[in-house]
Formats: C-alpha cells, sequence, structure tokens
C-alpha cells in the first residue's frame, strides 16, 4: 500500500490498483499510458521481470477493453546490458502489443541513447505500419533534425520539453531557449505530422498554443500530463480534447516520487501538509 502523499502521483504497487485508476479515467474521459517504474537495469533476470509485467499489463488492458497505452523505458527493457538486448525486448512486446490491439510509447532517456531509441522506434513503426510512439525532447539541439526523419513514419511522437540535464555543447540549458524550440517543433509537427501528435507538457501557454496550430492546421492532437500534475486541467480538457494521463505504478516509486516532489515547491508543500494532517 503506497503511502497517502505517493498515491496522487503513483496509481499503487499492483497492476491491479493501476487498472482500477485506469477504469476510474476513463470513466472521465481521460485515457491511461501506463508506466511501470523501473530503469537502468544492469541484470537480464529483472529485465526480463519487467518485460513479463508488461505482457500481463497489455493483456489486462485488452481484456478489460480500457482505453489504455503502455509506455516504457529502454533502460528497463535491457539497453544498458547492450542494445541487441532492448531491441529484442522492444520487438516482443510490440508484438504481443499489436495482436492484443495495445498502442506502446517509449519513453527518451538522456541523450546518448537518442539513435538507439529513434532507430528502434522507426524500425518497429514502419513494420507494424503504426501501433507504436516515440518522445523526442525540444531542449536537445538535435531534435529538430530527429523530427523531420520521423515525419514520414507511420507511428506517433510525443514532444516534451525534455526531463534530463545535458550539456550545453548539444542542449539548450536556458528554459527560453527550451520553450522557443518546444514552440518550433509544434509548429513544424502541426504541418507535417498528418496522422497527429501528442503534446506532452503541464504548461498552459504550450497547451494553448498546440490547440492554436491544431485549429488552423487540422491536425489530429493528444494532450499527455502525469498522473498528479495539473489532474483538473486533464479532466476540464478530456471534455473538448483527446487527453492521455501517464500512470507510473510498481513497487520502485521512491525515487519516481521524490523527483516530482522536488520538481516544484508546490509540491513539496502538498507533501509537508499531508504530513502534518492538514
Ligand atoms: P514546465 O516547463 O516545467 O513548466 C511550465 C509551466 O507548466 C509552469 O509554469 C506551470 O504553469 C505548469 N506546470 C508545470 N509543472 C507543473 C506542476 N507540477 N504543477 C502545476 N503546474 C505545472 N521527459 C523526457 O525527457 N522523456 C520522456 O519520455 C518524457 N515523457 C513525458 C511524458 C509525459 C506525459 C509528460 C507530461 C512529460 C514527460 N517528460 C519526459 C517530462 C518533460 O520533458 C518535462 O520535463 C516536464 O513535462 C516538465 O515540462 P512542462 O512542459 O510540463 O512544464
Amino acid at each position: 500500500m503506497l503511502p497517502p502523499i505517493a498515491n496522487r502521483f503513483v496509481a499503487g504497487e499492483t497492476s491491479a490498483e493501476t487498472i482500477a485508476h485506469v477504469r476510474r479515467l476513463n470513466d472521465r474521459d481521460v485515457k491511461a499510458l501506463v508506466n511501470l517504474l523501473g530503469e537502468h537495469y544492469d541484470d537480464r533476470e529483472t529485465v526480463a521481470g519487467d518485460v513479463a509485467a508488461y505482457h500481463t499489463l497489455i493483456d489486462d488492458i485488452a481484456d478489460d477493453g480500457l482505453e489504455a497505452a503502455v509506455s516504457v523505458k529502454p533502460s528497463q527493457l535491457g539497453l544498458d546490458l547492450g542494445e541487441n538486448v532492448f531491441r529484442e525486448h522492444l520487438a516482443e512486446l510490440v508484438d504481443h502489443a499489436a495482436d492484443r490491439g495495445v498502442f506502446v510509447w517509449i519513453d527518451m532517456e538522456d541523450h546518448t541513447t537518442t539513435d538507439v531509441t529513434l532507430d528502434a522506434y522507426e524500425e518497429l513503426a514502419r513494420e507494424h505500419d503504426g501501433g507504436v510512439g516515440v518522445c523526442v525532447q525540444a531542449n536537445l539541439k538535435r531534435t529538430r533534425a530527429d523530427v523531420e526523419r520521423l515525419a514520414g513514419v507511420p507511428g506517433k511522437v510525443r514532444f516534451v520539453k525534455g526531463a534530463y540535464d545535458e550539456p550545453a555543447s548539444i542542449a539548450y540549458t536556458d528554459k527560453a531557449d527550451v520553450n522557443r524550440a518546444y514552440r518550433e517543433l509544434l509548429e513544424y509537427a502541426f504541418e507535417h505530422f498528418e496522422d497527429g501528435i501528442a503534446v506532452g507538457s503541464h504548461d498552459p501557454a504550450m497547451i494553448d498554443y498546440a490547440i492554436d496550430r491544431h485549429d488552423e492546421h487540422g491536425t489530429p492532437f493528444e494532450i499527455q500530463m502525469l498522473m498528479g500534475v495539473r489532474e483538473d486541467a486533464q479532466y476540464d480538457l478530456a471534455e473538448e480534447y483527446e487527453v492521455w494521463q501517464y500512470v507510473p505504478y510498481g513497487d520502485r516509486w521512491k525515487s519516481y516520487f521524490y523527483r516530482r516532489i522536488m520538481e516544484r515547491k508546490e509540491n513539496l508543500w502538498f507533501a509537508v501538509r499531508a504530513i502534518l494532517g492538514r
């Protein structure tokens, strides 16, 4: 059982609690991207355990007819053990998900993993004619070129600002530059990604910008936000637009929860209040 503060950001330690959360979201017209928490594994047994858990999760989603996808991290599927380990596990998961009609998103980790992640995505997206998506990060200077490459690939792309501290030689480190790059990427994507894109941001200015671009170009889009972050906005937006909530779960929740708490002082205050019982 998760402590009361953590359960704002994490659906539960078990898949049963997570499926129950997804059902509640679906009842309010919000779809779910389910992520089993875990990354940077250096042994095959742990990787195999998470891959098996994703297989079961995909079956649960399909059997229950839920509006949900899964979102996986390359290093959770064994990237630190070798590119081939990651690619084999990802291919296996995407095959299974395709059989069950469930979409698979690939999260993007730090810049050392960008090439292998995009290559794996492109191969599988072409093989399955979609059914798989990948995340790109506006803070990386290379991303514009990556996005131009991905425009012709039959999958889906999630645009985020980027969560990793990257060196200034390859990344924008100033917030204003990242925001400018993000807008430029959205502008390009709404013009060139006819099958649609995902806007992974809580930023009201970026959501408004995306809605504006959608109104002009008619390109389908979905808004993706994290569980526990601007949830009221998620439900409001879902009345008019497609909204997906990123739903983490699993027993490795502590470091994820710590990141959520530390990234905004409002979250820290929320945690303190909950501890004090106010
Ligand atoms: P920020 O630039 O952090 O903030 C802009 C404004 O948004 C704030 O001023 C505020 O108005 C609002 N806001 C932001 N956070 C909050 C909050 N906690 N509470 C209330 N208001 C808030 N990064 C990766 O590198 N790889 C990934 O695969 C990846 N996947 C993601 C998937 C999803 C669904 C989401 C939402 C994010 C993902 N990210 C990923 C993280 C992303 O890169 C950013 O680090 C993160 O979303 C913060 O940027 P932002 O655009 O949300 O807003």
